[in-house]
């Protein structure tokens, strides 16, 4: 008798192999973290002997589940925000307060609670892809689990990288350091193609057929994503990632909802394996991805979690379940993505998604020995049928629960005896999440507070203190002005015709704070938009002075571009009130006593006011400065052939600009 570690003993074994081979009293013999055999159980247990035998009567044995597309350690941002758009959870929200927090320590602490949840749930090998993946690298050996840790790469500044360059740099260190772990594969993780580059594309796909390592992307998970793609680049996104090199490697897509069919035969040409993420993509509102096409053109198409906070958890039976409903609602056709190939997705589908399919997700010899053992006896699994054998599959996927997982093995290693966590601690890690948790609560009511630090929080705003004078006239027509800038001592630099459409978000804060988003389109003299610029200016009051004929206010003013759309902001914002001012401003710069002046002349257009008003303004560095251009405004002023102009205010105005 030949003698082996574990045999596992007196379950369904569901092997996934090829054929789908299925042992009803079945045994899996384990042997060195290697699968020493399959088969019936009488003919394993004359065959061998064991140190230890499991008896797995009433359970189904079925190879560990493959979470193909998570960040683990987003556990600790569980529910932070809900509710929401991508764009606003995901700027507003997510990325604001990873900048903040997410340090190695914090990924290390949500990837154990992360390890916790999924060893729970029968998950023994996950794709990640996060910052300081070294962290989640060594947390997930730590717990025993396998991983395929891609370090996340963006064209901006992430928590573990302030360039790509360094991010790349930092990546090509880390695969360096963890290439050969028995448990752990390092990849390359270019986010997205919307957060990346082409040349930072080019490189991570360098760098892994360099060092053969795989590569993790996003690919297609919005349809604004993919409109905004093709309008920028004038092509669907698979066709351009693949221009960069990208496809030469071997790629695992996330989520993949929104392709035609040749993108879908793009990547099957390449290799590439999909992620399919239905809760996140239904949470999200993504859309539909179209896995039953990507399956029958032969896709090697894998299940995700993505990232527990916008799942919000680790639990593959939920997708398993949820893959195989929305396939068969989505087409109308219950016949749509049968039990089997959902499990098959969750395990030798997602394994050959990730390209380890050599080594894991299925149970046969050779393989490693990433085992899960499911309690079918509990209320919810019973009766049992055993007239049809497939009966086992629907059962899995359509009754099962994740809590009637009781025993996971990993490369031969048991991580959970009996529900009984052997490898984390839970307990610790609860307490400790819960401590982060309140330190993110107390971040985030500090920066609701105010809308500055809201605004802040995702704008690149700068600091920097400048002085604004400004007078505001209504005038019947234009006429006056147009005097006024006949005279011999104006010089006009530069006029120019713009539309500008405002919108004003008010705030009760105690500064009135009022947030305006300015579409500002640049006309030529035919009235032919030119260029449009879209700007985000913050103004708070916080001084008021009255005199007889104006108004001096110290306000002060954050100015920053504004990237996003008007409901972007909205929805981020959350205004109490909302105000459109659409006006045609004609805008002259002039030289006047050897000082810069804008004039602008403010056609109303909505709300609907007669006549215009004339703007005279000047921006300086000092305090000095301003007041000597308020007497050079009061002469201009002078030089208005208007018997007694009536003032708007005049505005002696604090700002604190600038932006880039
Ligand atoms: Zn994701």
């Amino acid at each position: 008798m030949k003698e082996v570690d574990v045999i596992l003993s007196g379950g369904s074994v569901a092997t996934m192999n090829d054929g789908f081979e299925l042992f009803v009293h079945g045994a899996v013999a384990v042997r060195d973290g290697l699968i020493e055999a399959v088969g019936p159980s009488d003919e394993l247990l004359t065959a061998y002997a064991a140190d230890e035998i499991v008896d797995c009567s009433g359970c189904a044995v079925i190879p560990g589940l493959i979470n193909a597309h998570t960040h683990a350690a987003m556990t600790l941002l569980r529910g932070v925000a809900d509710d929401l758009r991508l764009d606003v959870w995901l700027m507003g929200y997510v990325m604001p307060v990873e900048q903040a927090f997410v340090r190695p320590d914090f990924c290390w602490l949500g990837t154990q609670l992360a390890c916790a949840e999924m060893i729970r749930s029968g998950t023994t090998c996950f794709a990640d892809m996060y910052y300081y993946e070294e962290a989640v690298a060594d947390a997930a050996a730590q717990a025993g689990m396998r991983a395929i840790c891609a370090e996340t790469v963006l064209r901006f500044s992430t928590p573990d990288a302030l360039s790509y360059d360094e991010g790349l740099e930092h990546t090509r260190d880390f695969i360096l350091r963890w290439k050969g772990h028995p448990l752990i594969m390092p990849a390359v993780g270019p986010h997205a193609p919307y957060t990346t580059t082409a040349d930072l594309l080019r490189a991570c796909a360098g760098m892994a057929l360099e060092l053969d390592v795989p590569l993790h992307i996003h690919i297609a998970e919005t349809a604004q994503e993919v409109e905004e793609h093709r309008a920028e680049y004038g092509m669907p996104m698979v066709p351009w990632v693949k221009k960069q090199g990208v496809l030469d490697a071997k790629v695992t897509a996330a989520h993949c909802v929104h392709l035609d069919e040749g993108e879908m035969n793009t990547l099957l040409h390449h290799g590439v394996g999909v992620s399919h993420n239905p809760t996140s993509n239904l949470k999200l509102a993504s859309g539909f991805a179209p896995v039953v096409p990507m399956l029958e053109l032969g896709l090697n198409v894998g299940l995700g979690t993505d990232g527990p906070a916008s799942n919000n958890d680790l639990d593959m039976w939920e997708e398993m379940r949820l893959a195989a409903l929305l396939a068969k609602g989505v087409t109308s056709d219950p016949t749509a993505l049968p039990a089997r190939q959902a499990l098959s997705m969750a395990t030798i589908g997602g394994a050959r998604a990730l390209h380890v399919s050599d080594s894991i997700g299925s149970l046969e010899p050779g393989k490693r020995a990433d085992v899960i053992v499911v309690d079918l006896c509990r209320i919810h699994n019973t009766p049992r049928f055993e007239r049809d054998r497939d009966a086992l599959y629907a059962q899995l996927v359509y009754a099962a629960k994740a809590s009637d997982v009781r025993d996971v093995m990993c490369q031969g290693q048991w991580l959970m005896r009996e529900r009984n966590l052997l490898t984390v601690d839970e307990e610790t890690l609860t307490a400790e999440a819960t401590g982060i948790a309140r330190k993110i609560d107390t971040f985030l009511i500090q920066r609701e507070e105010s809308v500055l630090s809201k605004l802040l929080a995702i704008g690149q705003v700068a600091q920097e203190k400048t002085f604004e004078v400004q007078v505001k006239v209504h005038l019947a027509d234009a006429t006056p002005v147009e005097s006024l800038l006949q005279n011999s001592e104006i010089l006009i630099v530069k006029p120019s015709l713009r539309n500008q459409y405002d919108t004003y978000f008010l705030f009760n804060d105690p500064y009135r704070s009022r947030l305006r988003y300015r579409e500002d389109e640049l006309l030529d003299e035919d009235g032919q938009v030119r260029d449009v610029v879209y700007r985000l200016t913050l103004i708070s009051e916080t001084k008021e002075r009255e005199y007889a004929r104006s108004v001096l206010l110290s306000r002060s003013r954050f100015d920053a571009p504004a990237t996003r759309s008007l409901r972007f902001y909205h929805e981020y914002f959350d205004p109490v009130n909302e105000v459109a001012v659409h006006k045609q401003r004609r805008r002259y710069r002039i030289r006047y006593g050897g000082t810069d002046f804008a004039i602008n002349l403010d056609r109303p257009n909505k709300p609907e006011l007669p006549g215009m008003f004339l703007e005279i303004k000047s921006r300086t560095w000092s305090r000095q400065d301003a007041e000597r251009k308020a007497e050079l405004i009061g002469e201009l002023l002078e030089l208005l052939p208007v018997e007694k102009p009536e003032f708007v205010k005049q505005e002696y105005v604090e700002l604190a600009i600038e932006t880039d």
